[in-house]
C-alpha cells in the first residue's frame, strides 16, 4: 500500500494544521511492527521524535490512551475521545458537543426512569438464582440492592469479594433489607459457577451477552464493581465498591445524605490525625491530605484497595495509604523501606 503524504492529509483536513504538527512529509501505513500492524490507519513513523513531541505538547497528552477528533477543517472537537468511545460507542459519530449533549439527555431520561423490573429486562433473564434455587425477581422489591461486576480470573474482585462478604453478612445479621445480585463477567460458566458457589447471595444466570448488556447500561469500565440500587429502583450510587472501602458497613444505605454525614464525620476525624507521620511501611514522612490539598482517589498502599478523600501521602514517591491503614513507627525499630 502507498504510503498517504501528509499533504494527502493535510488537503483532507482543509487548512494543513496537521502537517505543521508533523517535522516528517509522511506518515506511513500498518507494516511489520507487531502492536501497530493490527490498525488499519495510518500512524505517525516511530522514529519522529519531534512530530510526536509537538502533537503531546499541542494537546496537551498526559496519558494514554488519548484519542484526539480533528475536524474535517482541522480544527479540534474532542480531547476526550476514549472516554466518550468507551460511553456511547458507535453512537458518539461525529463526536461533537451537541451530538456529546443529545446523548447525555437521552442517558439522563433512561435513568429517571428506571425500575428494577426494567433493568434485569435489560439483562434479558427472568429469574435469579441462589445457590441451586431460582429465585424471582420481585424479591428485591423494596430493598437497596448491589449489582455487583466481578470475574473469579480478577485479582481485586477476589479481594473485595471477601470484604463485601463479610460487610453483607454483618448486614443480614443486623436485619437490613440488603440484597446482592452477581452479575458475573467471568468468561466461562464454570469460571462463574465456581466462583458463585461460595457466595451467599443471588446472581444472574450465566450469559456473556445479558451481563454485557447490563454493564453496557451502567457503563461499568473496570471491575469489581458495586452499583447500588435504592428501594425506588433507581441508581444510588456506582461507586459502592469505594464507599464500601472507606467506611465499610457504615456507608449502607449508600445514599448520598447519608455519605455526606459519614464524610463530615471523617472530615472531623481527620482533624484529630497527626499532619505528618512515619509510617511503619514506607521509608519517607507521610502528609495528611484531603481531595481539596492534593489528594484524589488512589489505591491504599497498604491494603491493595481504592481510596478516595482523605489519606496519607509522600509527596517524594507518590506512596498513598488510607488513614485507618497507617501504624506508626515504633521508636526502637525504625523505618522499613
Ligand atoms: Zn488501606
Ligand atoms: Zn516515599
Amino acid at each position: 500500500m502507498e504510503a498517504p503524504t501528509v499533504t494527502g492529509v493535510a488537503s483532507a483536513t482543509g487548512d494543513g494544521g496537521l502537517s505543521a504538527l508533523l517535522s516528517t512529509e509522511f506518515l506511513i501505513c500498518p507494516s511489520g511492527n507487531k502492536f501497530y500492524s493490527s490498525m488499519p490507519w495510518p500512524a505517525v513513523p516511530f522514529s519522529d521524535i519531534n512530530s510526536k513531541r509537538s502533537l503531546s505538547h499541542k494537546f496537551q497528552i498526559e496519558g494514554i490512551p488519548a484519542l484526539i477528533i480533528l475536524k474535517p477543517g482541522g480544527g479540534l472537537i474532542q480531547t476526550e475521545g476514549v472516554e466518550i468511545l468507551y460511553r456511547y460507542g458507535l453512537q458518539a459519530f461525529p463526536f461533537t458537543s451537541e451530538r456529546i449533549a443529545e446523548l447525555e439527555a437521552e442517558e439522563k431520561r433512561k435513568y429517571a426512569s428506571q425500575t428494577l423490573e426494567k433493568l434485569l429486562a435489560i439483562s434479558g433473564k427472568d429469574h435469579m438464582i441462589k445457590r441451586n434455587d431460582q429465585v424471582t425477581f420481585s424479591s428485591l422489591v423494596g430493598k437497596t440492592v448491589g449489582l455487583y461486576f466481578a470475574a473469579q480470573w480478577c485479582p481485586p474482585c477476589l479481594k473485595f469479594t471477601s470484604r463485601l462478604m463479610s460487610i453483607y453478612n454483618h448486614l443480614q445479621e443486623r436485619g437490613e433489607e440488603f440484597e446482592v445480585v452477581f452479575v458475573s463477567m467471568d468468561r466461562d460458566e464454570a469460571g462463574f459457577l465456581q466462583y458463585f458457589s461460595g457466595m451467599p447471595w443471588l446472581a444472574l444466570p450465566y450469559g456473556e451477552e445479558s451481563s454485557k448488556a447490563l454493564a453496557r447500561y451502567f457503563d461499568i469500565q473496570e471491575i469489581p464493581m458495586l452499583v447500588i440500587i435504592g428501594p425506588d429502583g433507581k441508581t444510588v450510587t456506582k461507586g459502592g465498591r469505594n464507599l464500601i472501602n472507606l467506611h465499610m458497613e457504615m456507608a449502607y444505605p449508600f445514599t448520598e445524605a447519608h455519605i455526606r454525614l459519614l464524610q463530615e464525620k471523617m472530615d472531623e476525624e481527620a482533624q484529630r490525625y497527626p499532619t505528618s507521620f512515619k509510617h511503619d511501611g514506607h521509608r519517607h514522612v507521610l502528609n495528611l491530605v484531603s481531595e481539596k490539598s492534593g489528594g484524589g482517589p488512589y489505591i491504599c498502599c497498604a491494603c491493595d484497595e481504592q481510596g478516595l478523600g482523605w489519606a496519607y501521602q509522600c509527596l517524594a514517591c507518590g506512596y498513598e495509604i488510607h488513614l485507618k491503614c497507617g501504624r506508626e513507627v515504633k521508636e526502637d525499630t525504625g523505618g522499613r523501606c
